[in-house]
């Protein structure tokens, strides 16, 4: 069993597997991105990508450096909108343009970052169209800094964005590998997937559960058979990987505990991983004191093989196997509960209402989530969600077929509602 606390300086894993599919809370947000003169320029085109599919607007200025590595056109076409470079020094003087841009959007992202607009945006220098308009922008702002690993460890950047970060603005910490350069070390930029989630983050934070934990899990678990073998389910953790994230966004104090998956750490949260459903279940009592709301989003087997060890000889015949119940998690818990909120989930195939009221009842739950797999965008490793929600109260809330982290707010928008009502 291993346990991390990813830090917001931390590199951390990336995973192609974060795509963006769209999402009401990013569909009204405006976002100008600022492209500097970096290699790393290229990976700007999928994060830009990742931003107009999320149904975000988007505007690009890029600098007079950028142009050499990425043209114009492709963040126009990208953005579906013109690409500013410098109308300053191309003569299109419209002395407010930079004003009118810096007004219009929610979030500026600069990726890549280089050392020389790091400096400009931590010195207040504006002498260029990007930095003048940073100097006049006064929202959130993101730097994912990209850069030699010399540069990198350089003092004077190193006190740049040290003022930056005291200044308010966010920083997507680079990651370390291969540079462009040849060098190994840190200063590539963070992955595209990675940026999106800070400005997600940036865009989407609210302080519904300021100060609230949440401990959440997530994934399979895996009940080996015998050292090379296991029986699991299909779980992928994206919904448990979204509760995090959401419940992070909420300002609340979150540990996840996982099974084994493929997905990053959301940024901010704390990840225990586990692989059987007694590893769950030791890791979730473990942090079970300090927990105010108890999500069980995981897909916890219900039955474990006494594992054999080495690995089992094919025999004549037919293998039958001998499964013992597991402990089940919430239902162990219920007594302990105290004023602690559990939120459980149901997958039903059939009677999906009637079987998930037994459920909440019998595990004396507050709220229960049930999805039917079989149903259209519903089913395990979808990007998709379609969910009904019943409370103890008897309520009942059909939610419409919804991107899993649209899905993961609105269950902790009403579990933030029922703990502030208790
Ligand atoms: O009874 P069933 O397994 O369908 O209940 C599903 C809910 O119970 C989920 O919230 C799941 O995380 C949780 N569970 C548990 N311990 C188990 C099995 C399921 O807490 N051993």
């Amino acid at each position: 069993m291993t346990t991390s606390s990813p830090t917001n300086r931390d590199p951390e894993k990336s995973s192609t597997a974060a795509a963006a599919s769209i999402s009401p809370a990013l569909s009204k947000a405006r976002v100008l991105l600022g492209v500097t003169g970096g290699i790393a320029a290229y990976k700007s085109c999928l994060l830009l990508r990742m931003l107009a599919e999320s149904g975000c607007r988007t505007r690009v200025v890029t600098t007079r450096h950028a142009e050499h590595f990425v043209g114009r056109l492709t963040f126009s076409t990208l953005s579906g909108h013109p690409a500013y470079a410098d109308p300053f020094e191309e003569g299109e003087v419209d002395h407010t343009e930079h004003i009118d841009l810096s007004q219009w959007a929610d979030l500026a992202i600069v990726a890549p970052a280089t050392a020389n607009i790091i400096g400009k945006a931590a010195n207040g220098i504006a002498d260029d169209f990007l930095s003048t308009l940073l100097c006049a922008f006064d929202k959130p702002r993101l730097f994912a800094p990209a850069m030699n690993l010399r540069m990198w460890h350089n003092p004077a950047v190193q006190r740049n964005l040290r003022q930056l970060e005291a200044d308010g603005a966010t920083l997507a910490p680079p990651d370390e590998g291969w540079l462009a350069c040849g060098e190994v070390g840190a200063g590539r930029m963070a992955a595209p997937e990675r940026i999106f989630e800070w400005a997600r983050w940036l865009l989407v934070r609210s302080d519904e559960l300021a100060g609230r934990r949440v401990l959440v899990t997530a994934g399979p678990t895996r009940e080996d058979l015998d050292d090379v073998r296991f029986l699991s389910n299909p779980s992928t953790g994206k919904m448990g990987f979204a509760l995090a994230r959401g419940a992070q966004h909420m300002g609340a104090v979150v540990r996840l505990v996982s099974g084994p998956v493929d997905l990053p750490t959301p940024i901010g949260v704390c990840r225990t991983d586990v692989r059987s459903a007694a590893e769950m279940r030791d890791a979730v009592h473990r942090h079970y004191d300090e927990t105010e709301i108890l999500v069980m989003c995981a897909a916890v087997a219900d039955y474990s093989p006494r594992k054999q060890p080495g690995k089992l000889k094919k025999g004549p015949g037919d293998l039958e196997l001998r499964l013992g119940g597991t402990e089940d998690i919430l239902a162990g818990l219920a007594v302990n509960k105290g004023d602690r909120l559990h939120v459980g989930f149901a997958v039903e195939t059939s009677d999906e209402l009637e079987n998930a009221r037994l459920k909440l009842e019998r595990k004396k739950l507050d709220l229960i989530c049930v999805n039917n797999p079989l149903e259209e965008g519903s089913g395990f490793g979808c990007d998709t969600n379609r969910v009904t929600l019943l409370d103890r109260e008897g309520g009942e809330q059909r939610l419409p077929l919804l991107d899993k982290d649209e899905t993961a707010r609105r269950i902790l928008a009403r579990a933030a509602r029922m703990i502030s009502r208790d």
